[in-house]
């Protein structure tokens, strides 16, 4: 096999493949987080979670748009519902079969909350929709066995597709994702958040770059006010409003931004003890999962930023345990007499505590509801910013609640706003971004923000493309991608040799340029080859083996191959074909000459070709053996001739025409000539210059009939040779016809060209095969 060939042919094979990205949810929305990023054969699913807004299935991604059963791994961002909630429905109600990951307090976390979100979705919907519960506690549990963890930083291999997890900020254990398969880089942020707060790390810009950027939008090109307000106008707040006796309820999420807001309350009642009555005004952390997940957050300070670390360190306490807060399962044992501070869960006022109390709260006008998570389209949250006068009773939508309490809205929600963001996406310099996680509208104004950022690289190679799509709605972008081969065996010593060969030169060059050895003219040949290696690089020649598994590619030496890859084999496929001829091997050697010109003898016995200067064998009987167009062998003895060859598309081809000569060569004008010739002369057995050319002349109609055979196999009876028998000699030149639909030519063989042609394609074919015919008789042009 030809190792040229060969590279070429596997090359060819490592076609550039699409990279798809769509998303079952989560795309112009906030909620029910699941995306799909394909490349050469691998599927990665990012997050599995619902929508708040709705309830049983239809909270659901649109997991019927997709076969799960494809989906090697499951990646899965945080804990919060809408990025992982529906995880126990993918794995126990669905043909999915993948792996799924996620970091070690995501997974502490999500296993509490879950247990939450079972309990209540099934107490919380009505009745007719109880059967519409997703899974149940066994799924829950069954599933939580099979969910792998990932560390920070850490690298996961599973079957080529290598992902790695980076802090996101946003809450503990979230994290961003940056995928490699097959050399591309995808970067997928989930929730994230770039500010510095009281527990987390903010999140990082992973070392490697990424050529897309999976990138969430909720705050659309908003701008968030300065931590340090925001943490104010927020203690401002609570104290105005309980220093006048009324409620304060914070609707949160269970975990993340609650710990992250009790930080502050705490610390605030610690520095205002007198002002707020000596502890007269209590907090109260009402969550059925509130000390659960506080031991989780206990156990997990490590993983958290240095500021929250060095107090655990030196204060030798927990900074998880607060003074001035108190745990409430439920609001069995709530004593409502006063003011109070109520942190409650679900943060979007759907059911459960937090809803129960803002029913209880809102008529009256000296109490707050204090949002300060990010509020949901659809949910109760989301309409009270509407300040609404009346809100529906959960357990009797017909009843109307007055609503006369303060709304407030001091977002501690641990996204990126725009300016961060555009600091991030400009950082991970990534050429195609695709926005996710964010509502239509600020999903559109960021997209045309960042598009009117990056103008000056329109039309540029590194232009920026920014994708908004719908759920369902596929962004197909195109990698050619290069390829790096690991070169193995005997090949790295080629490439030592040659380097060592090039430091030779390097190492005269310099000497010259330094003047220790004077300038010669062979310096300048060295140059030029230095230079000319520096542009093309070391060329090395070998076979590249594809890795299934790891995209890996491998470049050896054929010799080699047999060594590294056991799974491949070569094969070298030799020819051999005989024939009885019944004429002068004389004739034979000749015709051969007239056809390729270039003809290798190996053994003549009877000196056949006139090369030898002895007298040939009287017998006549002797062996010939030629050469031919380099790789193919023809042995004539004792009117067998032998043609061996190595299959090949080449050699095939030309062992074909040379079977054909074998066969007619007693037929053609020539060889009747020649046999004439050497019978009336007896024991003349050489030709003369002047008989050659009589010959050539004479056998002109035999080769083009030849040729024309070419044309035979390729239009079948489309041709049609045209030949003047009455007096071929002398009549012009022979012509062919090729007509089928309405597609004619006429080919001029004596002169060996187009006469004319109506169709390009056609013309094109003819053309190849009138070289190919040229070449195999080269003595006839
Ligand atoms: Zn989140
Ligand atoms: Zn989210």
């Amino acid at each position: 096999m030809d190792t040229k060939q060969s590279i070429t042919t596997t090359a060819g094979s490592i076609k550039p493949q699409d990279f798809k990205f769509f998303a079952l949810g989560g795309a112009n929305e906030v909620g029910r987080s699941c995306h799909i990023i394909q490349y050469k054969g691998k599927t990665v699913m990012l997050d599995a979670g619902i929508h708040p807004a709705y309830q049983g299935l239809a909270s659901l991604p649109f997991y019927d748009d997709f076969d799960l059963s494809t989906i090697d791994v499951l990646l899965i961002s945080h804990f919060h519902l809408d990025h992982a909630a529906s995880l126990p429905y993918v794995m126990q109600r669905t043909n999915f079969r993948g792996r799924v990951f996620m970091t070690h307090p995501t997974k502490a976390i999500y296993r509490w909350l879950l247990r939450d979100f079972v309990k209540v979705t099934s107490i919380g919907g009505d009745a007719e929709n109880k059967d519409e519960n997703l899974y149940n506690d066994e799924d829950l549990v069954e599933s939580f066995d099979r969910i792998e963890t990932i560390d920070y930083h850490s690298t996961i291999d599973v079957n080529g597709i290598k992902f790695t997890a980076y802090h996101a900020g946003h809450v503990l254990g979230a994290a961003m994702f940056q995928i490699e398969i097959a050399g591309l880089r995808i970067l997928f942020t989930g929730d994230y958040s770039r500010e510095l707060d009281r527990h987390l790390n903010s999140a990082e810009i992973p070392p490697l770059a990424s050529d897309i950027l999976i990138v969430e939008s909720t705050f659309g090109t908003a701008t968030h006010e300065p931590r340090l307000n925001r943490e104010m106008k927020l203690t401002q707040l609570v104290h105005s409003i309980v220093s006048r006796g009324g409620r304060v309820l914070m609707p949160v999420f269970a975990l993340g931004r609650a710990q992250e807001i009790m930080l502050i309350l705490d610390e605030y009642w610690n520095n205002h003890h007198e002002e707020l009555g000596g502890g007269q005004v209590p907090i109260y952390y009402a969550s059925s999962l509130a000390k659960k997940c506080m031991s989780v957050f206990q156990t997990y300070v490590n993983m958290m930023n240095d500021d929250i670390r060095k107090k655990f360190r030196d204060s030798q306490t927990n900074p998880f345990i607060f003074k001035n807060i108190s745990y409430l399962r439920n609001l069995d044992n709530f004593e409502d007499f006063g003011p109070s501070v109520l942190l409650a869960s679900p943060g979007m006022l759907q059911s459960g505590i937090s809803r129960d109390l803002l029913e209880r709260w809102c008529p009256e006008d000296k109490n707050m509801v204090l949002i300060t998570g990010y509020s949901v389209e659809g949910t109760m949250a989301k309409y009270l910013m509407v300040e609404p006068d009346t809100i529906p009773s959960i357990n009797n939508p017909e009843i109307s609640i007055p609503r006369r309490c303060k709304i407030e809205e001091i977002s501690f929600a641990a996204h990126v706003d725009f300016q961060e963001n555009l600091e991030f996406i400009e950082k991970i310099n990534a050429s195609n971004i695709i926005l996710v996680h964010g509502e239509s509208n600020p999903m559109g104004r960021l997209k045309s923000a960042i598009l009117s950022n990056f103008t000056s690289l329109k039309g540029t190679e590194n232009e920026v493309h920014v994708y908004n799509p719908r759920n369902g709605v596929e962004v197909t972008l195109e990698f050619k991608g290069t390829h790096i081969a690991k070169a193995i065996g005997s090949i790295v010593d080629q490439i030592k040799n040659k380097e060592a060969e090039i430091q030779k030169i390097k190492d005269e060059k310099l000497k010259v340029e330094q003047k220790e050895v004077k300038y010669e003219n062979k310096d300048e040949e060295n140059i030029t080859q230095i230079s000319k290696i520096e542009e093309e690089g070391i060329v090395i020649s070998g076979l590249l083996v594809s890795n299934e598994k790891n995209f890996n590619l491998d470049l050896v030496s054929l010799s080699d191959l047999r060594e590294h890859h056991s799974e491949l084999s070569t094969t070298i496929v030799k020819e051999r074909q005989s024939v009885h001829v019944d004429c002068k091997k004389e004739l034979i050697y000749w015709h051969l000459c007239q056809m390729f010109g270039d003809v290798e003898v190996i053994i003549d016995e009877d000196n056949v070709s006139g090369i030898k200067q002895e007298e040939p064998n009287s017998e006549d009987n002797g062996k010939l053996v030629l050469k031919l167009m380099g790789d193919i062998l023809l042995t004539v003895f004792e009117n067998i001739a032998t043609l061996e060859w190595t299959q090949g598309l080449m050699t095939d081809t030309v062992a074909d025409s040379i079977i054909a000569i074998l066969m007619s060569v007693d037929s053609t004008p020539a060889s009747v000539k020649m046999s004439s010739h050497t019978c009336n002369h007896g024991e003349e057995h050489k030709i003369t210059e002047q008989d050659k050319a009589e010959l050539l002349q004479r056998d002109e109609v035999w080769k083009i009939k030849q040729i024309s055979e070419l044309f035979k196999e390729q239009f079948g009876d489309s041709f049609t040779l045209l030949l003047d028998k009455e007096n071929p000699s002398t009549s012009g030149d022979i012509k062919g016809k090729i007509s089928f639909g309405k597609n004619e030519s006429t080919i001029n063989f004596s002169q060996m060209k187009i006469e004319e042609c109506n169709s390009n394609p056609l013309k094109g074919r003819i053309e190849s095969i009138l070289n190919i015919g040229a070449n195999l008789a080269a003595s006839l042009c």
